[in-house]
């Protein structure tokens, strides 16, 4: 008995030591992953207040680190803010307005052929390297050869050359080759009781949507009433960027609730709006897919033909980026067969564009450039005026 009873305190004994030193052992590591995260907790609360602390004294304000007040629930939801109308500027003058942008842009190629020009001896290299430079400015190959040609002429029958002469006769010859015997007036108002019907095409990315957000506020600041359509179903965004223009200048945005709805549909829905509410002009946003041409012209075809159905379309422009270069002159020519293109707005000539591409574009096509692009900001596009437009080219 006795030593059973020994066995049992032995027992005891051995079971009581093993559990303190399992507790003792887990103890430590558990204890120490508690504690230091404590103190990194500690620390950090310490450093918070002098932070803010000092951010109160930087700023003065006495009320930076003060307790914010209970929030108190509003009774209703706040409605958002609604965007106050704009009353934008008229289009009148802005190339003029905006020509520093311009010169900014395309001085490099007027003063190269300005100082190519006072020359003391003009020899056939000097000629090859004017051709050079009007080349370079995206003019094309063809009409650098004839503004050369004829600068060449000009130079024999005159002969001698002061700088104001080199200048004359160099404005004189880029004038001829920019100005064309189309009008350049837009087609926007109202005929036969019904508004103006313009149909914007490009290129996606050219600044197609822009341009209809920026020819409304333009018109609008000329004293039109505006409805837009988001025909442009086919990138998410584009109706939501056009009702955000028309928001700001109260022109009405036509669009469906739809993704990727016919874009032939829209624009029809968005000219009978027009018609029943007696605006001024209608300006349809499109989509550019230029994967493919025919479904391109099945696409433009139809929405074409659909608005017809209602009232005519006064004007097709085309949204040129004039940063492409030979590249865009080759969108210009699949657009121009696929519909009747009636303008051309060259988009983003506040860029590294050369401005050469107005002479070959308008060539190229037979069409005049109506509009051009002098920047992102809402106003920044102008009625295209050669005068304006090649004093800037010639730095003037
Ligand atoms: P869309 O896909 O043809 O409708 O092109 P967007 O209208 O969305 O324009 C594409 C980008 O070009 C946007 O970032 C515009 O702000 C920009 N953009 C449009 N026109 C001009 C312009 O004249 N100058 C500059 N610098 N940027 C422009």
């Amino acid at each position: 008995m006795a030593t059973a009873y020994i066995i049992l305190i032995v027992v005891v004994a051995v079971v009581l030591l093993g559990v303190g030193a399992t507790v003792t052992f887990l103890r430590p590591r558990g204890m120490h992953g508690v504690r230091r995260s404590r103190n990194r907790e500690l620390d950090l609360t310490g450093s918070m207040p002098r932070v803010s602390d000092d951010t109160s004294a930087a700023t003065g304000t006495a009320t930076a680190t003060a307790p914010a007040p209970p929030a108190q629930r509003p009774a209703e939801p706040a409605a958002p803010p609604r965007p106050s109308l704009e009353k934008p500027p008229p289009s009148a003058g802005r190339m003029i307005r905006l020509r520093a942008r311009l010169a900014r842009s395309q001085s490099g190629f007027g003063s190269a052929l300005l100082g190519l020009l006072s020359r003391d001896r003009l020899d056939d290299d000097t000629w090859d390297e004017i051709e050079e430079v009007l080349i370079t400015a995206d003019v094309g190959v063809t009409p650098a050869r004839q503004i050369t040609a004829d600068l060449r002429t000009r130079v024999k029958v005159e002969g001698s050359r002061t700088p104001e002469e080199v200048r004359a006769m160099l404005r004189g010859e880029l004038l001829a080759q920019v100005e064309t015997e189309a009008s350049r007036a837009l087609r926007t108002q109202r005929h036969e009781g019904r508004p103006a019907v313009l149909l914007m095409v490009g290129v996606n990315g050219t600044g197609k949507t822009t341009t209809c957000g920026k020819l409304a506020r333009s018109l609008v600041g000329d004293g039109e009433t505006v409805v837009l359509g988001a025909a442009d179903t086919f990138r998410a965004a584009a109706a939501d960027q056009l009702q955000t223009w028309g928001e700001r200048v109260g022109a009405q945005v036509v669009r469906s609730d739809k993704d990727q709805a016919d874009p032939a549909s829209v624009a029809y829905d968005a000219v009978s709006t027009g018609i029943e509410q007696e605006v001024d002009v209608v300006l349809i946003d499109t989509a550019g897919r230029l994967h493919n041409k025919n479904d391109l012209m099945d696409e433009l075809g139809k929405v074409k033909r659909v608005i017809e159905k209602r009232t005519a379309v006064d004007e097709v422009l085309l949204v040129l980026d004039a940063t492409t270069g030979q590249n865009g002159l080759r969108q210009a020519r699949v657009f121009a067969e696929v519909v009747d293109v009636t303008g051309i707005v060259l988009t983003k000539l506040d860029g590294t564009a050369k401005g050469g591409i107005v002479i070959a574009v308008q060539r190229e096509l037979g069409v005049p450039v109506k509009l051009v692009g002098l920047g992102e900001g809402p106003d920044d596009l102008a009625p295209f005026d050669p005068e304006a437009f090649v004093d800037a080219i010639l730095g003037g």
